[in-house]
């Protein structure tokens, strides 16, 4: 599998379709899944990181640049929907199929303890590695609580998903080149 690089329309950026590594799977239609490189090896890192059982990958941007239908914020390729667990480890298909928020039942479908893990995963690569996170949003306030202010869901509520934005510049742009490498590797290797 190859990185499939191709030009977004408007800011010329280069978009990667996100491979599905190890620790995703796929929600939403592969077209949605287009990345700019910080958010690529965010994912990778994330990937790399996690353990537990296999994160449900949502909407990114289209090949272009440009937001799938509803998404209007998910352009260039800089957020991703990442979805919450189901507590025994049904994987969410679309909109219909296996769907858990975080009103279901904590008991038989809601995996709170897991969601709550992987949001501290995220926090801990955003920290360790220097990316700027911009938002995230999930209203959960058992997961929110782990983040002290940029965990924020004013316009709509976030039951279900991770709303994720990564800053298309990193904190520290000395690792931009490992990073970089660190993800074709990866893909190499088949994650
Ligand atoms: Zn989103």
């Amino acid at each position: 599998m190859e990185i499939q690089g191709i030009q977004g329309s408007k800011l010329q950026k280069y978009l990667y379709q996100v491979p599905l590594w190890l620790s995703f799977y796929s929600v939403r239609p592969r077209s949605h899944q287009f990345a700019n490189l910080p958010l690529l090896t965010f994912l990778a890192e994330l990937s790399l990181a996690w353990k537990g059982s296999p994160i449900g990958l949502g909407d990114v941007s289209l090949e272009n640049g440009t937001a799938p239908p509803t998404h209007h914020t998910h352009v260039y390729g800089s957020c991703v929907d990442l979805y919450v667990f189901h507590k025994r480890g049904l994987r969410r298909s679309g909109n219909d199929n296996n769907v858990v928020t975080m009103h279901d039942d904590k008991e038989t479908i809601y995996d709170q303890p897991q969601t709550i893990r992987l949001a501290t995963t995220i926090k801990q690569v955003v920290a360790d590695r220097g990316y700027n996170l911009v938002q995230f949003l999930f209203d959960d306030p058992a997961v929110s609580k782990t983040w002290t202010k940029i965990t924020q869901s004013k316009h709509r509520p976030h039951l279900d998903h991770f709303h994720i934005q990564i800053h298309e510049q990193y904190r520290d742009k000395g690792k931009e080149a490992d990073r970089l490498q660190q993800a074709m590797i990866q893909q190499r290797c088949g994650f």
